[in-house]
């Protein structure tokens, strides 16, 4: 196995360069719109991008920079296997998307097909993963069980071995720090204005519906507005008097230098999450080390999440601090004709967890020794918002018609991401797209409905 040739290509903030560039605000904003975008991410790209090629006057606001929050800072798997039942129409979908998107928008994403491998250490686990065959087979995937054999044909580099594996060979994976921002790009390049260190403050209504975006640089009117702001659409909602169950989580990623190839896609294990990336390193990330900072919310949300942090109590890390009273000061409302909580945290860049990346370096050691002299590049965080049920909310808001909502993907978006433009656009057009929204309803928190816990394998 030979080093990869790109060693000196590949700069060393390669990934921070998505969030950490100076802001330049817009020259001007347009007056008005058929359709605003808050949020910069994925979702709101994709949508965007939809949007734009049927003809919509469609403006994007975004607080900070393109992709400058976990649309920028995720893993970059591109991942159908493992997903909840309800979100399975909508990832086929998506990975039709990545599959041409380069081609579409005429700019590399980095997708590749390499594969996701959930690798396992004993019987039980690979029963586990088993467990997931039907619903491949119910969507026509190509997911198999592979023998202990198969996957050390798929992880030649590894020291330790395995008992088998579920391994889907038309999954993929994409480069975070190139995807949202040439979609962002190529959306423009269809009429799209795309806005950056433009947040908006709130809304506007006329008799009940919603009439414009109050940003920073002054209002857009349009009778259909889309929030896709991430772990911010909570607190965006709750100024509306909306409540969105939504909770956050720290998640440490690393970055190593190009090094000796180990694997070629996506492989998911007990000390490991790590995918080969496009320019020969390797992401990887721990994913013992979940952090959730206890804060209010915690308490306001509590009775909702309770079926998730006990599916996920094992890997999570509470702990209660800073952030408990930085929200308890936060303030519920404000005026939209001063400086909003959007513009004093224009970007959301928590500090990596140092006992994290220790984990992530020793693990990479285990699994790969001839690793070991390979740098960790660059770490970094991400706040992950999750739901009760750990699926998204696509709705359009009851007590604000026209106000639409995109958000709770859950530490799962990225792959989903244009699948979910695709829907989106169709929802705020009413256009049929062949997606069936009903299940990310927002009313299924408050109607009564048991929570219906997404699947884990
Ligand atoms: C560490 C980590 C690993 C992950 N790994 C994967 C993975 O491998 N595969 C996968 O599918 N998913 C993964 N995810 C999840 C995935 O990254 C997210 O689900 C997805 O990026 C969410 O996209 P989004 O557009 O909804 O939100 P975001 O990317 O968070 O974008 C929201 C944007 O809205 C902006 N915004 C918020 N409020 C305002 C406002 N008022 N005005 C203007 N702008 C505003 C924010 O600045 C932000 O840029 C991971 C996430 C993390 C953090």
């Amino acid at each position: 196995m030979s080093p990869n040739p790109n060693t000196e290509s590949v700069p060393a903030n390669l990934v921070a360069q998505t969030w950490s560039r100076p802001f330049a605000p817009p020259e001007s904003i347009p007056a008005s719109a058929d359709v605003v975008i808050i949020g910069g991410g994925i979702v709101g790209v994709s949508t965007a991008w939809f949007l734009a090629r049927q003809g919509v006057n469609v403006v994007l606001c975004e607080k900070g920079h393109i992709a400058c929050e976990q649309s920028g800072r995720n893993w970059g798997w591109v991942r159908q296997q493992g997903r909840d039942v309800r979100e399975m129409p909508m990832i086929v979908e998506s990975l039709k998307i990545w599959r041409t998107l380069a081609d579409e928008i005429g700019e590399d994403v980095g997708y590749r097909q390499t594969g996701c491998l959930y690798a396992a250490r004993d019987d039980a686990q690979l029963e586990e993963y088993a467990a997931w065959l039907p619903t491949a087979a119910e969507y026509g995937l190509d997911t198999r069980v592979i023998s202990g054999k198969e996957v050390a044909q798929h992880i030649p580099g590894a020291a330790v071995t395995w008992k088998g594996g579920l391994y889907t060979a038309s999954d993929g994976s994409a480069e975070p720090h190139k995807a949202a921002p040439a979609i962002a790009r190529a959306a423009e390049r269809n009429g799209a204005t795309i806005l950056t260190t433009c947040a908006v403050r709130g809304l506007e209504t006329e008799t009940g519906h919603v009439s414009a975006a109050v940003t920073e640089h002054g209002t857009i009117k349009a009778p259909v507005i889309l929030c896709a702001g991430g772990a911010w659409t909570s607190m965006f909602c709750r100024s509306l008097g909306i409540s969105l169950p939504q909770l956050k989580v720290r998640g440490t990623v690393v970055r190593t230098a190009p090094g000796e190839s180990v694997l070629d896609g996506a492989v998911w294990e007990d000390l490991s999450g790590i995918r080969r990336r496009q320019d020969g390193g390797y992401t990887v990330a721990n994913s013992a080390y979940l952090d959730h900072s206890i804060t209010p919310s915690t308490f306001r949300h509590a009775f909702k999440f309770l079926p998730a942090l006990r599916l996920e109590f094992g890997s999570l890390n509470l702990s209660i601090g800073r952030d408990f009273i930085n929200e308890l000061r936060a303030p519920k409302h404000w005026s939209l004709d001063a400086e909003s909580p959007f513009e004093k945290t224009r970007v959301l860049n928590p500090d990596p967890n140092p006992r994290a990346v220790k984990a992530i370096r020793k693990g990479l050691d285990t699994l790969f020794p001839q690793l070991a002299d390979t740098e960790i590049a660059e770490a970094w965080a991400g706040i992950v918002e999750s739901t009760p049920d750990v699926i998204p909310v696509i709705d359009e808001s009851d007590p604000i018609p026209g106000f639409h909502i995109a958000t709770g993907f859950s530490g799962h978006g990225f792959g989903i991401g244009p699948g979910a433009g695709k829907a989106i656009a169709g929802m705020l057009t009413g256009t049929d797209t062949g997606l069936d929204l009903s299940e990310f309803r927002l009313s299924r928190f408050f109607d009564g409905s048991k929570i219906r816990l997404y699947e884990k394998i």
